[in-house]
């Protein structure tokens, strides 16, 4: 095997001189949004500094897992207590961490974080029945040849003892639904990752087993422009053939990686063909797109004839 060049954190070669490559959901997302950036990512070229997009979000987060672990206890809260943790976990981050104001300004965020947690709390929370919350599982292996093994590692935020796995989103906009259940790289990634824990898993709230239903993935979204507070979409990720899917779409990554680790690629595609590819989303953007654009070359015209 070559000499490994470069340190990611994805790859490393393995004591028997084969690569290994360890993927988390979170990265494939990235990498499927725009491959550039997700190596950016993997070999640690930007500072991953805590926005407040993801800061709401994560507050979010916080707040749903205190008031299920409250619920499984037989103590339901109202939509009020509900902001209130939201409100605390978010002063808690700010106060804490570097949060970086790059999507709305403080007041927009809090406005929009206590608009979540009160369609969490009124329109989510009295429907669920706690099975448990933040499952990790893998390191698993999903795929290995003579050259490498691939194998994905990840955490389940909720499992619902009726309704399968649910996972918090907050979002400027609702999601496609057709796009989510046709692509989206979370569910499959958990339904294949969910198998190998889930069958053994003890609640702290239930005796006996998990009974409810396997491969059946929801999103809870918060969309912030939007009549609806709350948007569910529901995913199945049932089939088998998900699992073989899943390993076509890592193996040409791994490949990827291993000619990065080799010298051969110092860069992967740029795709900017997305509404994230912008200097709010991608921390890369002054070394990459803005190096030769700025945001108001991104602007759009109003739709008219151009004689009009
Ligand atoms: S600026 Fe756009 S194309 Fe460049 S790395 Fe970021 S998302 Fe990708």
């Amino acid at each position: 095997m070559p000499p490994v060049k470069h340190d990611n954190r994805i790859t490393h070669v393995r004591p028997d001189g084969r690569w290994e490559h360890r993927f988390r959901q979170s990265w494939l997302n990235t990498y499927f949004d725009c491959p550039e950036r997700a190596r950016r990512e993997a070999y640690g070229e930007v500072d991953r500094v805590e926005t407040d997009a993801a800061n709401v979000g994560t507050a979010l987060h916080y707040a749903a897992e205190d008031a299920i672990a409250l619920l499984g206890e037989g103590i339901l809260l109202d939509p009020y207590e509900v902001q209130d943790l939201w409100q605390k976990h978010w002063d808690q981050r700010n106060a804490e961490l570097d949060i970086e104001f790059v999507k709305r300004t403080p007041a927009a965020s809090q406005r929009y974080g206590l608009r979540a947690a009160e369609a969490f709390g009124a329109q989510v929370l009295p429907h669920l029945t706690p099975f448990a919350t933040e499952i990790p599982f893998g390191p698993f292996v999903l795929h290995e040849d003579e050259q490498r093994v691939i194998t994905a590692t990840g955490t389940i935020d909720y499992i619902d003892a009726v309704h399968g796995m649910i996972d918090w989103k907050t979002a400027s906009r609702p999601y496609e639904p057709w796009e989510k259940q046709r692509w989206a790289i979370q569910p499959t990634t958990y339904k294949v990752g969910g198998a190998t824990v889930i069958p053994d898993l003890k609640s702290p709230w239930h005796d006996g087993p998990y009974n409810g239903p396997m491969g059946i993935w929801h999103y809870a979204v918060f969309p912030e422009a939007a009549q609806v507070k709350t948007q569910w979409i529901k995913c199945e990720r049932i089939h088998d053939g998900w699992d073989g899917w899943l390993v076509n779409q890592l193996l040409p990554i791994a490949y990827q990686l291993e000619a990065t680790e080799r010298g051969d690629l110092p860069v992967w595609p740029l795709r900017d063909q997305h509404a994230l590819c912008s200097p709010t989303w991608c921390p890369s953007w002054d070394t990459c797109k803005g190096m030769t654009l700025s945001a108001d070359d991104l602007k759009s015209h109003k739709p008219r004839a151009p004689w009009a």
